[in-house]
C-alpha cells in the first residue's frame, strides 16, 4: 500500500553503542511529535540488526538491512542470507543500492534474484535505481532508469511488484551535497509511476511509494516531498543524525 516513508541507510557507519544511541534519541525526538503517519525505517549494518530491533520494539519504528545475499544458503562465505534476516524478524531490505551496483559489481541480474528471494521470504524490498552524471548530462537518464526497473522489478509477478518500493537515486545526487531539484525528482518519479501504469495499470500504479534519495536532508525535504509522486526519501548522512532524520520524517 501507498504510503510516506523515511528509510535512513546509515552505510558502513556507527558503532553498536552510538548506534543504540542514535536509535533511542530519534525515538526520544518522535515520541514528541503528534500524527506522525510516516512509516521510519532504519537500516543500520548487520552487525546492530538484533539488537537495535530489541531498541523500536515498543515504537512504530521499523528495521531493515542494507543487503542480502543472491543465494539462499551454503557456502558463500561473509554472506548473509534472507532466511537469516528473516529470523530475526527484520521487515526490509534495501537491494540494488548504486554503491553495491558500483562497488561490488551488482548486475540487474543478481539483483533479480535477490528481489524474488526477499518477496518469497515475505521481507519488503526497497528497491534502488538512478543514474550516473555523465548518463543524466547526455540526456539518457530517464532511459537508464527504465532500464534497470525493466530488468529487475517489472520480471516480478504484479502480486510480488506490489510489495516493492522503489528508491530512485541518483547516482550524482549521493554524499555529495548535490540534490536533485524538486522539478528532476517529480519528473523522474512521474516517470516512473508512468512506466509501471503501462506495465501494470493505473490502480497498482497508484499504490506503490516512490522514494527520492540523495543528498536529501532537513532543509530540502519538504520542498522534495512537496512533490505528487515523491512519497518520502531514503537518506544517507542526514540518516546519522537524530534532529536531521526526525526533521526530515516530520517534512510532510
Ligand atoms: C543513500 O545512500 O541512499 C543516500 C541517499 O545518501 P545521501 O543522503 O548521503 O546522499
Amino acid at each position: 500500500m501507498r504510503k510516506n516513508i523515511v528509510a535512513g541507510n546509515w552505510k558502513m557507519n556507527k558503532t553498536i553503542d552510538e548506534g543504540v544511541q542514535l536509535v533511542q534519541e530519534i525515538k526520544k525526538l518522535l515520541s514528541e511529535k503528534s500524527n506522525l503517519s510516516t512509516q521510519v525505517i532504519i537500516n543500520p549494518p548487520f552487525t546492530h540488526l538484533s539488537t537495535l530491533k530489541k531498541e523500536i520494539s515498543n515504537s512504530a519504528i521499523k528495521i531493515g538491512a542494507q543487503n542480502c545475499s543472491y543465494e539462499s544458503s551454503g557456502a558463500y562465505t561473509g554472506e548473509v542470507s534472507v532466511s537469516m534476516l528473516k529470523s530475526i524478524e527484520i521487515d526490509y531490505v534495501i537491494i540494488g543500492h548504486s554503491e553495491r551496483r558500483a562497488y561490488f559489481n551488482e548486475t540487474d541480474e543478481l539483483l533479480l534474484k535477490k528481489l524474488n528471494l526477499v518477496l518469497e521470504s515475505g521481507l519488503l524490498p526497497i528497491f534502488c535505481c538512478g543514474e550516473v552524471l555523465s548518463q543524466r548530462d547526455s540526456g539518457i537518464h530517464f532511459e537508464v532508469v527504465r532500464q534497470q526497473i525493466e530488468n529487475t522489478v517489472f520480471k516480478l509477478s504484479a502480486d510480488k511488484f506490489n510489495k516493492v518500493i522503489i528508491a530512485y537515486e541518483p547516482v550524482w545526487a549521493i554524499g555529495t551535497g548535490r540534490t536533485a531539484t524538486s522539478q528532476q525528482a517529480q519528473e523522474m518519479h512521474k516517470y516512473i509511476r508512468n512506466i509501471i501504469t503501462e506495465k501494470f495499470g493505473a490502480s497498482l500504479a497508484s499504490e506503490i511509494s516512490i522514494l527520492y534519495g540523495g543528498s536529501c536532508n532537513a532543509q530540502n525535504a519538504k520542498e522534495l516531498f512537496a512533490n505528487p509522486d515523491v512519497d518520502g526519501g531514503l537518506i544517507g548522512g542526514a540518516s546519522l543524525k537524530a534532529t536531521d532524520f526526525v526533521q526530515i520524517v516530520s517534512s510532510f
